[in-house]
């Protein structure tokens, strides 16, 4: 495809200016006007419209297709929450307007907003205080084992360790190890976590125990009882991984059942898209006891009404990002979680569930299910079946992008081999579900039939199949 430069004409416009208008250039001094036009493409308005229009066919998109990807919950932004996003009074307002005590009122809008969307994120995870600031789901976790760290320092617990599943997300290990733990890992059994390979690991030296729920095969932690008391009888505290928490919002509050912390990506389950590169929004909510420690600065609402950001918390542990956090993605998971109401929260939290099963249930004399029970929002498939005749998982996932379907997550969780992870949300019909499985269904037959040619798909994307190791490796940007 050409770019806008090689089929530039000397002369052709898009625009048409009066010829006496300078625009805004009749405000400024000669001084500072330009001598010489700026060296753009000159195209007419039709051509630029068009060349915008292809460039974007050539990316995936969820205006266009589904997008399975397992994982990510949260695949497009409701419109409605841009336009909120997009409200000029919050849009424009810059981060160092003012916002001590009494400062004029520009910022008290935004200070609400904060300050309301924590106590609604309080009230549906059972947590006592939440911070907003981290800017992504790892972060958040690293801002929670600091929290915990935090927390037994200031007890005198001498604490070395962190408990891991292995069907926790990958990114709980690496948190816990960059806040400066040992991490422990304990296999699980049947897909779960098995408390008694627990408790074979607990001792004083543990500071708590990373749980994700529902964990990477998508399924619920059912031991939560057991694994809950183990924790108390050694002074641990319990982290609930909830960046999935569109599986069970509505149903279950982490903090009812004995967590002490708990991180939400609102870049999944509220209204902002994961897997887009940002931006992201990983908060934190905390027990009782972990309240004090809660990053600065905190908003704060006085008896009069005033919001004001309160950094005189002497246990704190101190500033974990620039400013406040990414506002944009809050005012999108306030709108959304008002627009959605209670009812309309659990709707979506069962039409997750239901769209997993239905889609697990169709496929599962088609593809290998290796826990294969009621998931929650995805659930985790095998092509242990087909790769011993050469069709890899990859192969499937590159045969799907040819029938316009994004591909699943593959090669995730790494405790099941030759794994795709499918997650349908949801917002997708039982119409696109039921293509989707049609499609899913083919493919597995062309493993059968004609394997060759899932090798050497996708044939009809903008980019076919590239060697991965040499575009990483081998790199060559140029034009
Ligand atoms: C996505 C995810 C994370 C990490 O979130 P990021 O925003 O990508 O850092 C952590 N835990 C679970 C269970 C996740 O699904």
């Amino acid at each position: 495809m050409k770019t806008m430069f090689q089929t530039s004409t000397p002369g052709r416009k898009g625009v048409w200016p009066k010829a006496a208008d300078k625009g805004a250039a009749h405000f400024l001094p000669d001084n500072l006007l330009r001598g010489r036009d700026l060296p753009l493409a000159e195209l007419s308005e039709l051509d630029v419209v068009r060349h915008f229009t292809r460039l974007s066919r050539l990316n995936f998109s969820v205006d266009g297709n589904m997008y399975p990807l397992g994982s990510c919950t949260m695949k497009y932004n409701p419109r409605f929450t841009e336009e909120v996003a997009a409200l000029p009074g919050f849009a424009r307002l810059h981060p160092l307007v003012p916002q001590i005590r009494g400062a004029g009122k520009l910022t008290q809008g935004a200070l609400e907003v904060i300050y309301h969307l924590e106590e609604l994120l309080c009230e549906l995870t059972g947590m006592a205080g939440f911070t907003l600031q981290p800017m992504a789901g790892a972060h958040g976790e690293l801002t929670g084992v600091m929290l915990i760290a935090a927390y037994h320092r200031d007890k005198g617990n001498k604490k070395t360790k962190i408990i891991v599943p292995d069907s926790a997300h990958g990114t709980n290990p690496a948190s816990a190890t960059i806040a400066g733990f040992n991490v422990v890992s304990i296999e699980s059994k049947d897909g779960i976590i098995d408390p008694e390979a627990l408790e074979a690991v607990m001792d004083d030296q543990v500071a708590g125990i990373m749980m994700t729920c529902p964990n990477t095969l998508g399924l619920f932690e059912r031991n939560l009882p057991k694994i809950v008391q183990l924790a108390r009888k050694h002074d641990a505290l319990l982290y609930y991984d909830g960046a999935n928490f569109n599986a069970i919002m509505g149903k279950l509050r982490p903090g009812d059942a004995g967590f002490d912390v708990v991180h939400l990506n609102l870049h999944k389950t509220f209204a902002t898209p994961h897997g887009g590169g940002g931006p992201g929004s990983g908060p934190v909510g905390v027990s009782e006891r972990l309240l004090e420690y809660l990053p600065i600065s905190r908003v704060v609402r006085l008896e009069d009404g005033q919001y004001f950001l309160d950094y005189d918390y002497p246990k704190s542990i101190g500033y974990i990002a620039p400013f406040y956090g990414n506002f944009g993605v809050f005012l999108k998971a306030y709108a959304y979680i008002l627009r959605l109401g209670r009812q309309g929260i659990i709707n979506a939290t069962e039409n997750a569930v239901l769209a997993a099963n239905y889609l697990r249930k169709r496929l599962e004399n088609h593809l290998e299910i290796p826990y294969n029970r009621i998931c929650m929002h995805e659930f985790v498939s095998s092509a242990v079946n087909q790769a011993k005749k050469g069709v890899r998982a990859l192969d499937i996932a590159k045969g799907l992008l040819d029938k316009g379907h994004y591909a699943p997550t593959i090669y995730f969780p790494l405790i099941v081999h030759e794994c795709l992870m499918i997650e349908p949300t949801e917002t997708e019909s039982k119409e696109t579900l039921d293509r989707f499985v049609d499609d899913l269904i083919d493919i597995l037959a062309k493993s059968e039939t004609d394997p060759e040619s899932l090798h050497q798909a996708p044939v009809t994307t903008s980019v076919r199949r590239l060697d991965e190791v040499k575009a990483a490796r081998a790199m060559e940007l140029k034009e």
